[in-house]
């Protein structure tokens, strides 16, 4: 028996040994220490034994079983540990790979405008106000010195609502909201970015949704130099250092006097050429000396303060920057067209 025993010790070490994964393993212990297994047989033989052999041998067999059972949960441990190295292995990554490229999105050229005269405007200490799309026939039009009937109301043709209510024709109402605010006390400094909405049929140059942004200026002893003064600022630092304006006469509503506001063709640097129409110059923007009575409604003291009032077309001003002919370009999403601008 003692000699079984020893043999047994043996024989379950080498198949420990030989076992190359967790579940050879586990059958190793079954077939040795499992319920059927030898050792169990050996110890209920016992009862065969003479009483000076009985602790002995149960002594012996305990002693197998624990050589048996420290051996498996040895290799065990060394198993788990190869299963990680292997697991770790398989997963590593190898950081010197170069990466895939992410797709990402670019500014939309209409939003990357806006952005560009927002900041140089700031830089001129205004700030940004905005105001609702749909709006009243009041702020739209009445507040802005156009009363109902006034013949120049037919200059933006408009999608109305209600009798009261239309989708605001230009960003200008934004401007009569923020005077209200400031209650009669200067200065107002802002400008206004936004859609509006005109009833245009839709061709190469017009649309009947399009971005405008409009400024305005209200102080005591504002003249019709600072207006130029801020103007040619923008121009500069819209277009570039060596662009010029020129200011002509004009008729708007809202302001008195009005003038629309040219710039230097930038393809000819004013010689003229196709795209200034041999002109050397090229309309971008209408302005003007806020007219008396939009100051007092609203709610300004038109004898002691004056103003100044521009507003600009985003897609003309992208148009002209990037040399784009088609206004629709804008709206169709076409990435083939979209992805050729970043911002700079
Ligand atoms: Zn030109």
């Amino acid at each position: 028996m003692k000699e079984r025993l020893e043999q047994l010790q043996v024989e379950a070490l080498v198949k420990v040994e030989q076992a190359t994964d967790s579940k050879a393993l586990q059958e190793v212990r079954v077939a040795y220490l499992g319920k059927k297994g030898p050792i169990t047989e050996v110890l209920r033989g016992m009862g065969k034994l003479s009483a000076e052999e009985r602790p002995l041998i149960g002594q012996m067999a305990n002693d197998v079983r624990a050589a048996i059972t420290e051996k498996l949960e040895e290799k065990e441990a060394q198993l788990q540990k190869a299963e990680i190295e292997k697991k770790l292995a398989e997963e590593s990554i190898d950081v010197t790979l170069p990466g895939r490229p992410v797709q990402a999105g670019t500014r939309h050229p209409l939003t990357a405008v806006v952005e560009h005269v927002e900041d140089v405007f700031i830089g001129l200490g205004f700030e940004i106000a905005e105001g609702p799309e749909v709006e009243t026939d009041y702020y739209n039009f009445e507040a802005l010195n156009l009363p109902k009937d006034h013949p120049a109301r037919d200059m933006q043709d408009s999608f109305y609502i209600t009798n009261e209510l239309l989708l605001r024709t230009h960003t200008s109402p934004v401007q009569a909201r923020t005077m209200e605010k400031y209650k009669g006390k200067g200065p107002v400094k802002i400008i206004c970015p936004g859609k509006v909405f005109r009833r245009d049929d839709d061709d190469a140059t017009h649309s009947h949704q399009f971005m405008q942004i409009e400024g305005l200026y209200i102080d005591e002893n504002v003249r019709m130099s600072d207006l130029k003064g801020v103007l040619e600022t923008f121009a500069k630092k819209f277009f570039g250092e060596e662009r010029n304006i020129r200011l002509r006469p004009s008729f708007f509503p809202f302001t008195e006097p009005s003038v629309e506001v040219d710039v230097s063709c930038g393809m000819c640097n004013g010689k003229g050429c196709r795209v200034c129409k041999h002109t050397g110059w090229i309309e971008v923007l209408g302005a003007g000396m806020v007219h008396p009575n939009v100051l007092e409604m609203g709610g300004f003291d038109s004898k002691r303060y004056s103003g100044f009032a521009f507003g600009m077309g985003v897609e003309r001003l992208a148009m002209l920057k990037h040399d784009i002919d088609d206004i629709r370009h804008f709206y169709t999403n076409d990435l083939r067209f979209l992805t050729q601008f970043t911002r700079g």
